[in-house]
């Protein structure tokens, strides 16, 4: 979701004449930030720390910090930044061109934009060229309702509201007029889209239906779902929408009961588990990631034991795990029972062989098969005197190829045979070509 607001709050810009500038040659730099675990806001902290000593030399040039950790700290940050003259949350990014365009014309103003809006801000559109690359993001929601006790989102983000379909739709139809093919719908949990008080009657399976007739989209992808709104709706467009991309992050968090209930996650592990039946049924090729916590405070061997067990039954294609870190405010913050760091980091990395196990499973199990690739871009790896792509199958895999033209091909599709798997990709031999 941060990548989509950088990309906007850029293409924006950019329509309003300013230019992309190196890092030392910058007047104005944006700093778009995430908490949802603590590393990240202690890298602001230090990135902030290089700009003041790179902004002495430049009385006039100034900060914008936005995202999550802005929303926590609002004016604070610039209390103890000079530099920073502007702090806007998720509500704030549709305000942020036009603040920064302010600042820039009235020195000294500093402007903070990190009130929650009741409405989906809707955004100006902002396409500075006629052409758009062939992947986008079209956001569909704001924030979240449901307060999983280690979450801090809903703090940062604010309580869930839907954006009209009218306006998701019409976005959507913009960037496929554009050579937009593939476009990956966006919300804190999608499965819920609708469901608050901004929804105007259009379920999330009903807004997939809408979004495949539009001509020219050939891939739909969209992320992030709760197990415990995933309709049976949804999981049967897996099987009757073509365009649907037959893959889906579905964080379990745990495999836990005991601890799936302290987490607030309102599924069991069988719950999960039938979802997981019903969706390979539905679509048998359908490539499954997830989302892990261990050292949730009170986890024990036997939770972390049916952890593994999910894990095993499930079979995931891949896997992101965390260590429970504490965050400000949520509910875990005050539970009894914190895992010590040392058995979370031996827990994480017995977790981590097992998902790294399943990822080259997969990875192997399309070796000889051929995939249908949208190009990505140049890859880094060299094609034996050819000049090679990177890209990703329909499932979303990376697959790199040599390809003998001397055209650009990014945004194209290509039959792409698999020859090899490696550690994070695949390896092969490109076919046809059909955009
Ligand atoms: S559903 Fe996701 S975003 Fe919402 S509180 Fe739970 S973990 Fe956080």
């Amino acid at each position: 979701m941060n990548v989509a607001d950088s990309d906007w709050l850029t293409r924006s810009l950019v329509s309003m004449g300013w230019e992309p500038a190196p890092l030392d040659e910058a007047r104005i730099y944006i700093v778009n930030t995430c908490s949802v675990r603590e590393k990240p806001e202690l890298k602001l902290y230090s990135q902030l720390g290089r700009l003041a000593e790179q902004l002495e030399r430049d009385p006039e040039a100034f900060v914008a910090v936005g995202g999550c950790v802005a929303q926590q700290l609002g004016p604070k940050l610039w209390n103890r930044f000079r530099m920073v003259r502007l702090v806007f949350g998720s509500d704030g990014v549709a305000g942020a061109p036009t603040a920064l365009a302010r600042l820039a014309a009235e020195p000294g103003l500093r402007l903070s934009l990190v009130d929650f809006t009741e409405n989906y801000p809707e955004r100006a559109v902002a396409f500075p060229d006629d052409a758009l690359p062939a992947q986008a993001f079209v956001n569909i929601m704001q924030g979240c309702d449901n307060f999983c006790a280690y979450c801090i989102v809903p703090f940062v983000r604010g309580r869930q509201k839907s954006r009209k379909s009218a306006a998701v739709l019409a976005e959507c139809r913009d960037m496929a007029e554009r050579g937009v093919s593939e476009i990956t719908l966006l919300g804190q949990n999608v499965n819920s889209y609708g469901l608050d008080a901004q929804g105007d009657g259009t379920s999330f399976a009903a807004l997939l239906r809408l979004v495949a007739d539009i001509p020219g989209v050939r891939r739909i992808r969209f992320t992030t779902s709760h197990p415990k709104d995933l309709p049976d709706e949804v999981i049967a467009l897996y099987r009757d929408l073509p365009q649907l991309a037959p893959s889906l992050h579905l964080p379990a968090q745990s495999g836990s009961d005991r601890i799936l209930k302290r987490m607030g996650r309102k599924y069991d592990s069988a719950r999960y588990l039938e979802l997981i039946a019903k969706l390979r049924a539905a679509r048998p090729d359908i490539f499954l990631t997830t989302d892990l916590i261990v050292g949730f405070p009170g986890e024990t061997e036997k939770d972390f034991q049916d952890t593994l067990a999910l894990v095993e039954k499930a079979g995931f294609d891949s896997g992101f795990s965390f260590m429970y870190c504490d965050r400000p405010g949520v509910a875990a913050e005050r539970m009894e029972g914190k895992v010590p760091l040392e058995v979370k980091s031996e827990r994480l990395a017995r977790l981590q062989t097992l998902l790294d196990t399943l990822k080259d499973r997969d990875l192997a199990s399309r070796i000889g098969r051929e995939t249908e690739v949208i190009v990505e871009g140049r890859s880094k790896i060299p094609g034996n005197g050819a000049v090679s792509w990177r890209g990703r199958d329909p499932a979303g895999r990376v697959v790199n190829f040599p390809h003998s033209g001397r055209e650009d091909i990014t945004g194209a599709y290509v039959t792409v045979k698999i020859l090899k798997a490696k550690k994070h990709s695949l390896w092969g031999k490109a076919g046809e070509r059909h955009d």
